[in-house]
C-alpha cells in the first residue's frame, strides 16, 4: 500500500467537519471516504458527496456481500464503509481520510494496524455545546443527545494515536497537517522510493 489511511474522529460539534473541509480543499492527495448511511439527508448535503444515502434493505445486502470494511448502527441509523474504495484509494498512491465514531476507528486500526487515528477534541464541554446550538439544526432532545454520545466518545481519546484541541481552528488545521506530512514520511512508505535512487 503506497498511500495511508487517516481516521478522524471527535464529538459531535468539535470542528470535524470544518476541519476536514479545509483539510480536503488545499490537499489533492487527500482523498474522503464517503460513508454508506440509512440516516436522511439533512439540508445541504449532497447524495455521493457527504454520504451515500441508500435504503436500509440495501444497506444490508451490501453489508452481507462484504463491501464494507466496517460499519455501526447509532441514532437508529447504519454507517458503513466502503472497502473497495479504501483499498484502491490507498493502492493508488492517495490518502484515504476517514470520518468515523469511535468503534469504526478501532475496527480499521485491527484491519488496518498502519492506519493513522487523530481524535479531535474542543477545549472544553461548554464550548462544545455553544459550537452545537451556535450551528443549530438539533432539537433539544438531539442536543442533549449528542451532548451525552460526545462524553463518552471522549472516554476513548486516550487510545487513538493523535490528539487535536480545535481551540483556535487555524493551529488545530496546522497540527493535522502535521499529522499528515509526518504519516506521509513514514519509511515504510518512502523507502521503496528512495531506496533505488542510492542503489541500495
Ligand atoms: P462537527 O463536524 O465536529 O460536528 P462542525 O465542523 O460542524 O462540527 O462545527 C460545529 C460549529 O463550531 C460550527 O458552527 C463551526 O463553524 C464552529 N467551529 C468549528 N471550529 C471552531 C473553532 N475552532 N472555533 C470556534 N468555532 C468553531
Ligand atoms: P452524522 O450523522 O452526524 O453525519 O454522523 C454521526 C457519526 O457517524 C459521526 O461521529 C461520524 O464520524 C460517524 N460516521 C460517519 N460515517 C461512518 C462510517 O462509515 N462508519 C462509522 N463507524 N462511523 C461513521
Amino acid at each position: 500500500m503506497d498511500g495511508s489511511i487517516l481516521v478522524i474522529s471527535a464529538p459531535s460539534g468539535a470542528g470535524k467537519s470544518t476541519l476536514i473541509q479545509r483539510l480536503l480543499a488545499a490537499d489533492s492527495r487527500l482523498k474522503f471516504s464517503v460513508s454508506y448511511t440509512t440516516r436522511p439527508p439533512r439540508p445541504g448535503e449532497v447524495q455521493g458527496v457527504d454520504y451515500h444515502f441508500i435504503r436500509h434493505e440495501d444497506f444490508l445486502r451490501l453489508k452481507e456481500s462484504g463491501g464494507l470494511v466496517e460499519w455501526v448502527e447509532q441514532f437508529g441509523h447504519f454507517y458503513g464503509t466502503g472497502v473497495d474504495w479504501v483499498r484502491r484509494t490507498v493502492a493508488a498512491g492517495a490518502d484515504a481520510l476517514l470520518d468515523l465514531e469511535p468503534r469504526g476507528a478501532r475496527a480499521i486500526k485491527d484491519l488496518f494496524p498502519e492506519a493513522v487515528l487523530i481524535f479531535i477534541l474542543p477545549p472544553s464541554l461548554e464550548e462544545l455545546e455553544r459550537r452545537l446550538r451556535i450551528r443549530g439544526g438539533l432539537s433539544p432532545r438531539e442536543l442533549a443527545q449528542r451532548l451525552a454520545q460526545g462524553r463518552e466518545e471522549l472516554r476513548q481519546a486516550s487510545w487513538y494515536d493523535y490528539l487535536v484541541v480545535n481551540d483556535d481552528l487555524a493551529q488545530a488545521e496546522a497540527a493535522l497537517r502535521a499529522i499528515i506530512t509526518a504519516a506521509r514520511l513514514r519509511s515504510r512508505l518512502v523507502w521503496p522510493h528512495l531506496a533505488p535512487r542510492f542503489q541500495v
